[in-house]
């Protein structure tokens, strides 16, 4: 029976190639009708067969355009017949805002690809070649309607050949806003470090300097990185030196899978993430020997990797087949720098040559990365690729909600109805250029996604900018104070879209407590509302705050103190024979006085004082490098593993210390008591979690902090958990990290308010 619809998406549905795909489906069904754009998303009209325009339905449901995100399809059936006679794309209806999500960026496509490298395409070897399914879409957009004329591209006036193709609605280029050719598009160029430009091919003398061992500066989709040969001992090394980056990892960048076999084993999955279109960075398991220097990553055993993700990535590998570093163009815990002039001053003294070229970048996006855990993806820093696409809540957001994240590796996130927009990596705030990305980050996505939030989210620590900037915004009445460990537990059940009490296992570095203590080794029984604090590890003190945290030597110092009394300093261990006396003297006039010594129950910490006592190293040069480290060296087949203690509600670490030096008297390797001190952790999460699921009959485990980007740890707990029956939800869509936080504040403002009935 002929019968008409109506059918109106929304979501990220505008420049994905969702009318062709439209059109395509439509027309193998043979319903009549058009498609549009219009300002709520993509409006379908559709004449035919009742059930065909169900499975039409269905399509669109279960295979959506690869690009797109649907956050709702709205039907109307029954209208009255057209007789359409066939079916249209029609122009955009312009009336009216048109308030659509724009897509993340998206790596060059297959079809790009090989007109990138078609002698015959007018298009040969452009290093800015791109389509609807591929190319810039977020860091070049300034403002909405997301047309040429709010983006980046707006000073490129398109030739007509170009405009030929982004007018014809089956053309792949129809109506895909960075449309450009050599003729009208970006240009590259190559200069020197003083911005003198150097003639000839750009990317054959990019390459020869790369060869000869020099640092370029190149310009990529969300920013600059920095690279050189990955190969050279030489170049990575002076690459450290100059942009004082001693031990963090640098990311590296191969032609494609094959060339990373070499360096890296590689599981079906992992290849599967790292030829993704949001082309993420890829911590791989690096193989013994590989050729690739220790420089590049020092004292780990993961390399990450990651593909060509734009044309001018796959120009320069055409003819260098080894990897290349490409970490990020900053100096030390600056921002990725975006802007030329940015650029050319603060990586001047960096880079011996810049590779730009004239396409602005709105927005500073960094790489995204992730690892592959058990065939899953786990997003450890979400940005290019993934950012701004929303992540779809299980439950509704009744009041358009924003949460400004944690001060660490900081994220904001705006949300509404069932969708949360989390922002790409900002970064840490602790200098002014972040949190300037942060405050002008809020006012795009309010921009981009016609979000203007009525409830305001942020962590207790009052001394977050975060937190502060939270406070000052005047016009929002309805501020609501989120735990930071309850905020890590709900991130990670919306992460998982389950609801209801759950049993949370928080563990990280540190967070602010509700008894004003910094907690971070905690077991919560929450929900999205409340969270019950039932036990913890004991509390330490932190002698000389923020400097306890780099210097993991000092809480070693402290562990051993604790656990032996001063009489640790004549234990026979190389720890104690070492230890500089008058600093430990400094510390425990310290610790007795209570000045500069706040206290903490932190996990990470945990882990620092055994990297500390493990002689792995006395000061970290980037957050989490002593626990990383101590993964790193950990025995997997370790099968031992030392006490805690547990009264019920305190965890105590005295009777673990106690074994691990009686351990180090015995000489047995560290690499060993690593392993068993992990296998310990895992099993402390087991019985605690046991002793509360009788408690309060909850078998639902959530685990969330950013300890638990611990891979060994994680699949310990992991298997220990579901060996006695619980169920064990993990992170996949958000980080672990504080990265996740302002998604779990997000959630519980909007849970408070409900029950509030102020919804
Ligand atoms: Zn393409
Ligand atoms: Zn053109």
């Amino acid at each position: 029976m002929t019968t008409r619809a109506q059918i109106l998406v929304r979501g990220i549905v505008q420049g994905v190639g969702f009318r062709p795909f439209v059109f395509s489906h439509a027309s193998r069904r043979l319903l009549n009708g058009c498609v549009l754009n219009n300002s709520a998303g993509v409006l379908i009209d559709l004449e035919g067969d009742a059930s065909e325009i169900d499975n039409f339905v269905h399509d669109l449901e279960s295979n959506p355009p690869p690009l797109s995100s649907i956050e709702s399809i709205e039907r109307v059936d029954n209208l009255g017949l057209v007789d359409y006679s066939d079916f249209k794309i029609l122009e955009s209806d312009a009336s009216g805002q048109k308030q659509v999500p724009i897509s993340a960026d998206v790596a060059t496509c297959n079809d790009c690809l090989s007109e990138l490298f078609d002698d015959s395409n007018r298009r040969y070897r452009y290093p800015f070649i791109n389509c609807t399914n591929c190319g810039p879409r977020f860091t070049i957009v300034e403002d909405v309607p997301y047309d040429r004329a709010n983006t980046t591209m707006r000073s490129f006036e398109m030739c007509s050949a170009c405009r030929l193709e982004y007018e014809e609605p089956l053309d792949r280029r129809f109506h895909a806003e960075p449309t450009a050719c050599a003729v009208c598009g970006p240009r590259l160029r190559l200069t020197d470090s003083s911005g003198k430009e150097i003639g000839g091919d750009a990317i054959a003398s990019a390459i020869e300097l790369l060869r000869a061992g020099k640092i370029l500066a190149i310009k990529g989709i969300g920013g600059f990185h920095l690279a050189c040969d990955a190969l050279s001992n030489e170049a990575v090394t002076t690459l450290r030196g100059r942009k004082f980056r001693e031990d963090k990892p640098f990311a590296l960048m191969a032609r494609s899978v094959d060339a990373i076999r070499p360096y890296c084993r590689l599981s079906a999955a992992e290849i599967t993430l790292l030829e993704s279109p949001a082309r993420p960075i890829v911590l791989l398991r690096r193989k013994r020997g590989s050729g690739i220097p220790r420089s590049v990553a020092p004292g780990v055993n993961t390399l990450g990797f990651m593909l060509p993700y734009s044309p001018l990535h796959h120009l320069l590998f055409e003819s260098f087949d080894q990897p290349l570093v490409m970490t990020s163009g900053n100096i030390s815990d600056e921002p990725i720098c975006y802007r030329d002039e940015e650029a050319a001053q603060h990586l001047k003294k960096i880079a011996d040559h810049f590779l730009l070229h004239d396409r602005p970048i709105h927005i500073r996006t960094d790489d995204s990365v992730v690892r592959a855990v058990n065939d899953n993806q786990v997003v450890l820093r979400r940005s290019r690729g993934y950012a701004p696409t929303p992540i779809r809540t299980s439950f509704k957001f009744g009041r358009t909600v924003l949460a400004c994240g944690a001060e660490l590796k900081n994220t904001f996130c705006l949300a509404r109805e069932h969708s949360a927009f989390v922002s790409h990596h900002i970064g840490d705030l602790e200098n002014l250029e972040t949190l300037r990305s942060f405050t002008e980050g809020i006012e795009h996505y309010k921009t981009l996604f016609d979000i203007e939030p009525n409830v305001v989210a942020y962590d207790l620590h009052p001394e977050y900018l975060s937190t502060k900037f939270a406070l000052a915004l005047d016009d929002i009445a309805t501020k609501i104070a989120v735990q930071h460990h309850h905020a890590h537990i709900a991130s990670c059940m919306a992460d998982n879209q389950i609801d209801g009490q759950v049993i949370g296992v928080a563990f990280d570095g540190l967070g602010f407590g509700l008894d004003g203590k910094f907690w971070g080794g905690e077991f919560l029984v929450a929900d999205f509302c409340d969270a019950e604090r039932i036990a913890h590890l004991a509390n330490m003190p932190l002698p000389g705050g923020a400097k306890a945290i780099r210097e993991p030597w000092r809480l070693a110092a402290v562990y051993l103190e604790r656990t032996f009394g001063n009489t640790f300093l004549d234990l026979d261990i190389q720890f104690a024979r070492t230890l500089d006396r008058a600093r430990w003297s400094t510390l425990t006039s310290m610790i007795a006085s209570g000045i500069n010594c706040p206290e903490t129950s932190s996990m990470g910490r945990l882990f620092d004082a055994i990297a500390g006592l493990l002689m792995l190293r006395n000061c970290i040069n980037y957050e989490g490098q002593a626990a990383i480290e101590l993964e790193a060296l950990a025995d997997k087949s370790a099968t031992d593993y030392y006490e805690f203690g547990f009264n019920g509600s305190e965890i105590t670490a005295e009777s673990l210390v106690r074994k691990v030096v009686e351990d180090l008297l015995d000489d047995v390797p560290a690499g060993q008591i690593a392993g068993r001190f992990h296998h310990s952790v895992a099993r402390l999460v087991l019985e605690v979690t046991r002793n509360i699921r009788e408690q309060h009959r909850l078998n639902r485990v959530v685990l969330s902090g950013g300890v638990f980007q611990n891979i060994l740890l994680l699949d310990r707990v992991n298997e220990l958990l579901r060996q006695t029956g619980f169920e064990v939800f993990t992170h996949s869509r958000v980080p672990a990290n504080d990265g996740g936080i302002s998604l779990g504040q997000a959630a519980v403002a909007n849970a408070r308010l409900q029950r509030r009935g102020t919804n």
